[in-house]
């Protein structure tokens, strides 16, 4: 019988405990019993580990020290007011926002955010930056106390109104007695308008509370400490307690504003904030629930908090884990399908994604996760294809904006990666041309040091390759370890391996750092030579390395959204100074003149403006031709979609290495425009004196280049967009068609010394109506931005205008090194050859004819049939020849040949919307290694430029392969889903079609030195 009760009872346990292991997991979904191992493991054996364990804790003192109680109470619910802004209002009339109750405006100088709670010192209280009072002046935190419900959550209906009086004047006949009292909606003042203290500050608590649960969930990690954890699980379960009740609408709806992209939706916050704390919510809670085994404490308090409010039964781990996973978890899915949680694409992917993680329970989870990749649902295999490009951005054109989606869909996978339950889908496998993304910023850095301010990003003329972040570089390492990330992250880490891909919750930590030493460090530094990312739009020349190189960087991807309408805009790199420089972040990035006319418009960049009216949106140029060689570069864009009543929109740009020490080299410009009645050349170099040649400059006396009586900064009306913001202006009003500007860079900007003597000469050699130099600002609220810029505009009117704007770009050091710049051509517009005369005697001759096949011929005995030529005399001798794109280039001494460049059609095309970008075509190539790295131009119709870098060429039969890497050529899918069986991918749409014609490059260099 004994035997019997026992092996009952045995039974009875084993079957409870399976039950339990069942319904309450033990740990994480990603934060797993060996992950917190392995982390504790690393803390006791290495001191950098240490040292992060002794800040984690330093971090969570603040709320260690709390009492549970205190803790408990912090959570305000749906009935606590929120909004990011005091005065800021969608509903009421008159000025939109008001700024301080005492000071007014002054304090929106201190950002659109200024005001900066002391949680712990000033509950309750907001302190204005500008005029230090302190608002609300009532004790709101007595008020607060009196107003709570039988469920421990404000309402104000409750409170005791006795308590709201401005506690310095108490006297109720006091005419102050009630001026500043909010009673969380707000003082209202004289003309009916709402102060919202406490509404701001409340919004700023919720943040606090992420923060300060954040910092207990890691303190547990690192501890194992089960006092973080408790009070880390009150605040999660008080949360799950109000979570489900959130709405962010009424607020909206009393004209309050938040994140919420004017849906009026969200929970805690508007829809797109509310991603980033849940996010935060559900990751704490993924590393304390090992911490919630055997906490009696922990227990104890809850309980003791439902028999004190009506919060339903509490008391167990079972009841706080079902809490939690229903309240907070699968409210959080709930908000997300039904977009209350809807931030920028990659923000609600992943704060699902966590959360379902979070959850660990199947198959809830993981069709939680499908949801992540469903195409009515988080749709990143379509987001794949619509906005991403070959170059690892997406459909925005400012770097800071571009690249947000490729870092957000790499947590996504991280945190896959990290949850091995779920086998369906994993994202760097699928879609092999997501990791460029890894690659794209540490590419758009010009010289490896300047990442070109384009769009809203940066400001004017700063020098930096932040955003080319060697962590997030060895983060592509570690998925596809290919040896080409691992050099990329070196070279970011200033020549190191050191913490690349350190891992605390590893094993081995630094065995990821180890690989990228051994791999990376025989490479060598980073290559000289410029790069086309055909995808973002971006084409870079390149002549030397880093300071002492030079480039230029020409923008011809999306002009769409926190880009400008800037499509070819360049600026051009110099001893490690922009020369050329885009704004940058506008003033604001608002619906007003300074950023809509001006910094966010056409005119301020160094673009033609054509029939005074700025450039159409669109999603891109298209490369024409591009091709880097050392100490010669060349590329051709094609914009005419940027202004699409033109026949011809076009900018053809050289970079040439003029050899005569410093790392001098010029800049050839050739911007052609066929089309309109109004085309004006803008052009700006660096701030800094202007002096000129050639030029009989008259000042006007007043006003603007809009008009005399034409105020600065004001809005068009009646005039060109942006012309206002053209100050100072001189004219000459029969110009010679040849003239000279030479900008000086003043001391000061972006660490120029005053004997740094940098300058930058333009040669201008374009017949104009009328040239005018004029000033125009930059941003003059962002630090280190010059107070004006100096501005050359030449201009020119008529019926049908056919306009080919020809410059050349000195930059130079203490003295120029060109001599004079001549056309020698015939005057036939479409071919156009430059002698350029050094100082040191040598001459160049530069040849460009848009008809490669037609012949061209200049009086000194030069011919070329062929695009571009390049001949160099030293000493009367020649020393250097390059022909692009041509069969012959004869200089009377050396005589080029060559195949010419290599056309043909596209035969087949890979149409899997992931894996391989190859194309058969229709010529047979040189199977040899010459084609690599050269650009593959294919003729499209499409709104996205088709040029692709060749990786590999391979016979095949009459036919050869092109491999273009792991790329694909589908850019979105067609209305009606597949309706071919037998064709799976009719319904996506292509960059090209099979059949199209293509071309490639090709060119023949000569030098005596041979
Ligand atoms: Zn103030
Ligand atoms: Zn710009």
């Amino acid at each position: 019988m004994k035997h019997l009760i026992r092996y009952c009872l045995a039974i009875l346990t084993l079957t409870a405990i399976s039950q339990i292991s069942f319904a309450q997991r033990q740990y994480g979904g990603f934060y797993t019993r060996e992950k917190i191992q392995n982390l504790r493991n690393n803390c006791n054996k290495y001191d950098w580990a240490k040292e992060l364990k002794n800040s984690v804790i330093n971090n969570a003192k603040n709320f260690a020290s709390k009492s549970d109680d205190e803790i408990w109470s912090l959570v305000p619910g749906q009935n606590t007011p929120r909004g990011i802004d005091v005065t800021l209002d969608r509903i009421a009339k008159g000025p939109k926002v008001l700024g301080c109750l005492k000071c007014g405006l002054d304090v929106l100088k201190f950002g659109n955010y200024p005001y900066e709670p002391e949680f712990e010192d000033k509950p309750w209280k907001l302190t204005c930056p500008s005029c230090k009072s302190v608002f609300p002046t009532n004790d709101f935190g007595k008020f607060y106390a009196s107003a709570l419900d039988e469920r421990g959550q404000f309402d104000v209906t409750k409170g005791d109104k006795s308590l709201l009086f401005n506690t310095a004047h108490p006297d109720p006949s006091d005419p102050l007695h009630k001026y500043g009292v909010d009673d969380g909606y707000g003082f209202i003042d004289q003309n009916g308008r709402a102060h919202r203290f406490i509404g701001y500050y409340v919004w700023k608590k919720w943040d606090y509370i992420s923060k300060g649960l954040a910092d207990l969930a890691e303190a547990y990690l690192y501890t194992g400490d089960k006092m973080y954890a408790r009070k880390a699980a009150i605040i999660l379960d008080r949360i799950a307690d109000v979570y489900p009740e959130m709405d962010w609408k009424p607020y909206a709806d009393k004209g309050w504003y938040h994140s919420d992209g004017g849906r009026n939706m969200g929970k805690i916050h508007g829809s797109i904030w509310e991603t980033q704390i849940i996010t935060s919510f559900a990751d704490s809670y993924d590393k304390i629930i090992s911490g919630t085994v055997d906490n009696s404490e922990l227990y104890s308090f809850l309980k003791k908090q439902s028999e004190k409010y009506k919060i339903g039964t509490k008391g167990t781990r079972a009841l706080l884990m079902q809490n939690i996973d229903d309240g907070l978890l699968r409210t959080a899915y709930k908000a997300v399908l039904s977009t209350h949680i809807r931030g920028n694409q990659g923000m609600h992917q992943l704060t699902l994604a966590t959360c379902a993680i979070a959850l660990d329970s199947q198959p809830e989870s993981n069709l939680w996760i499908d949801w992540v990749f469903a195409a009515d649902g988080g749709n990143i295999p379509g987001l794949m294809i619509s906005t991403f490009d070959r170059d690892g951005t997406s459909n925005e054109g400012a770097p800071g904006y571009t690249l947000m989606w490729g870092r957000l869909i790499t947590q996504v996978a991280e945190k896959l990666q990290g949850y091995p339950a779920y086998t369906k889908h994993n994202i760097i496998k699928e879609f092999p041309q997501f990791n460029t993304t890894f690659l794209a910023a540490y590419r758009m850095a010009a010289l490896g040091i300047a990442i070109p301010n384009m769009g809203d990003s940066g400001s004017t003329g700063t020098v930096s390759n932040s955003y080319a972040d060697p962590k997030f570089i060895a983060k592509g390492y570690i998925f596809t370890k290919d040896p080409e990330f691992a050099k990329a992250a070196y070279i970011s880490n200033k020549n190191s391996a050191d913490k690349l891909g350190r891992d605390i919750f590893s094993k081995d930590p630094d065995a990821v750092s180890r690989e990228i030493q051994k791999i990376a460090e025989p490479l060598g530094p980073r290559p000289e030579g410029g790069y086309l990312m055909s995808g973002f739009g971006l084409a870079l020349l390149e002549n030397g390395s880093g300071n002492s190189g030079v480039a230029i960087a020409n923008n011809f991807g999306r002009t769409i959204m926190h880009a400008h309408p800037d499509l070819m805009n360049f600026d051009l790199l110099a001893f490690g100074k922009w020369l050329a420089p885009d704004h940058g972040y506008p003033e604001f990035a608002t619906n007003i003149p300074s950023n809509r006319d001006w910094t966010g418009s056409t005119v301020s960049h160094n673009l033609v403006f054509v029939n005074e009216k700025p450039q159409k949106e669109i999603w891109g140029g298209h490369t024409r031709l591009f091709k880097q060689l050392k100490g010669f570069g060349v590329f051709e864009i094609d914009g005419q979609k940027a202004y699409p009543e033109t026949k011809t929109y076009q900018r053809t740009m050289f970079l040439v290495d003029a050899e005569s020490g410093e790392n001098n080299s010029y800049v050839i410009d050739i911007f052609k425009v066929d089309g309109g009645k109004d085309h004006l050349y803008s052009f700006h170099g660096p701030p800094g004196e202007i002096s000129t040649s050639g030029l009989n400059l008259t000042a006007q006396k007043t006003g603007t280049y809009a008009g005399e009586n034409i105020e600065k900064g004001i809005a068009a009306n009646g005039f060109p967009q942006g012309y206002s913001f053209f100050y100072n202006v001189k004219r000459d009003l029969s110009p010679a068609s040849g003239f000279m500007i030479d900008w000086k860079t003043e001391t000061g900007y972006r660490n120029t010394k005053a004997d740094d003597n940098i300058h930058l000469r333009m040669h201008a050699l374009s017949q104009a109506n009328d040239v005018a130099l004029a000033d125009g600002d930059p941003p003059q609220n962002k630090a280190g931005n010059p107070k004006k810029l100096g501005y050359v505009l030449m201009h020119r009117k008529g019926e049908n205008l056919n306009s080919t704007f020809i410059s050349v770009f000195e930059p130079y050091r203490l003295n120029p090194f060109i001599k004079s710049v001549k056309r020698i051509d015939n005057g036939d517009e479409s071919q156009i050859a430059l002698q350029i005369e050094h100082t040191n005697g040598n001459i160049d001759h530069v040849l460009y004819n848009p008809e490669s096949e037609k012949l061209m011929k200049l009086p000194n005995n030069v011919s070329m049939t062929g695009n571009i030529g390049f001949l160099r005399t030293k000493n009367n001798q020649l020393s250097k020849a390059v022909l692009v794109n041509g069969t012959a280039l004869n200089s009377g001494v050396v005589n080029l040949k060559s195949e010419g460049q290599i056309k043909g059609k596209i035969v087949k095309m890979n149409k899997n919307p992931s894996g391989s970008g190859w194309v058969l075509v229709d010529q047979i190539l040189p199977a040899n290694a010459s084609l690599i790295g050269e650009q593959l131009i294919i003729s499209t119709n499409g709104e996205r430029d088709a040029t692709y870098t060749i990786k590999s060429v391979k016979r095949e039969g009459k036919y050869t392969r092109i491999d273009c890497g792991p790329i694909t050529f589908a850019m979105g899918l067609k209305n009606n889903p597949s309706a071919d069986p037998k064709d799976p991918y009719s319904n996506y749409i292509y960059e090209f079609e099979e059949g199209a014609a293509f071309s490639i490059p090709t060119h023949i260099e000569w030098s005596s030195k041979k």
